[in-house]
């Protein structure tokens, strides 16, 4: 699952490239089997990440206004080409193609592609809205709000490393900042969420937004404040690896309602379960 930092950078890449862009051709695919469906010439208006989702703006000739909605799930991306070259990914994988005077886009193997008129789009905002929390990026984010919104939603029997990764909570969160915020907070990843002090739960989200807005810019994530030559975390991916902090061997498990991997310091994340 991308970071909540992947679909803000990627719309961060995407928007001078869109904005203001009259496109040739867009097509998309409504589902799997189905042919591209042609929408013939529109001109690109806006790139917005919400949360994991990626929104773009479209106008058509006669002035309609359209929506293009991605959720690129785990295995989703956009790839770049220059007119007329081979694709990397077989045709009948991308959802959605959209050609540039200089460039075609095309989305492959998105988790959700939805396109649909921009006046439907806007009834559509609430209904995103029940989905996808507070956006962790967002520029007006209220982190009290945020902090208090999970506080009171969140099941106090549910393991904290789930809080963390439901968007409907607070978006922005993936499985590489789950383990490393629960790190930097010493907390084991499967403490029951009531048992999350409100000092420790608002630490956490606030690690969280610090990280991910660290992270908006290319090049590695980085969670460590020194990261050295390779070593950009504190956890993830480390298993058996000394902890950076006290030495002891990092653990591994797939945890959690989807048993996604995890990684936690059973010195410094002690205590239960
Ligand atoms: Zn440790």
């Amino acid at each position: 699952m991308p970071e909540g930092d992947t679909i803000h950078k990627l719309a961060a890449a995407l928007r001078p490239v869109l904005e203001g862009t009259a496109l040739c051709r867009v097509a998309t695919r409504a589902a799997r089997g189905d042919p591209l469906r042609e929408h013939g010439a529109m001109t690109a208006e806006g790139v917005q990440a919400r949360g994991k989702h990626l929104l773009l703006d479209l106008e058509a000739a006669d002035g309609r206004p359209w929506q293009l909605r991605s959720h690129l799930g785990m295995y989703g991306t956009w790839h770049q080409y220059a007119p007329g070259s081979a694709w990397h990914k077989p045709a009948s994988a991308a959802w959605a193609v959209l050609t540039l005077p200089d460039r075609v886009l095309v989305c492959f193997h998105p988790r959700e592609l939805q396109w649909c008129p921009r006046t439907a789009g806007a009834r559509d905002v609430p209904r995103l809205d029940a989905r996808v929390g507070p956006d962790l990026l967002d520029p007006a984010l209220d982190l009290d709000a945020v902090v208090a919104r999970v506080g009171a939603r969140a099941d106090p029997g549910r393991p904290i490393l789930d809080v963390l990764l439901d968007q409907s909570l607070a978006a922005g969160i993936g499985n590489i900042y789950k383990s490393e915020v629960l790190f930097l907070q010493g907390c084991h990843p499967l403490r029951p969420a009531g048992e999350v002090t409100e000092a420790m739960l608002a630490g956490l989200y606030r690690e969280a937004e610090r990280l991910l807005r660290r992270n908006v810019k290319p090049g590695p994530r980085i969670t460590r404040e020194r990261a050295e030559e390779e070593a950009f975390l504190y956890v993830y991916g480390r298993r058996g690896e000394p902890c950076h902090r006290c030495g002891a061997p990092i653990e591994f498990a797939r945890l959690g309602e989807h048993l996604r991997s995890t990684y936690w310091c059973p010195s410094c994340q002690a205590g239960n379960p």
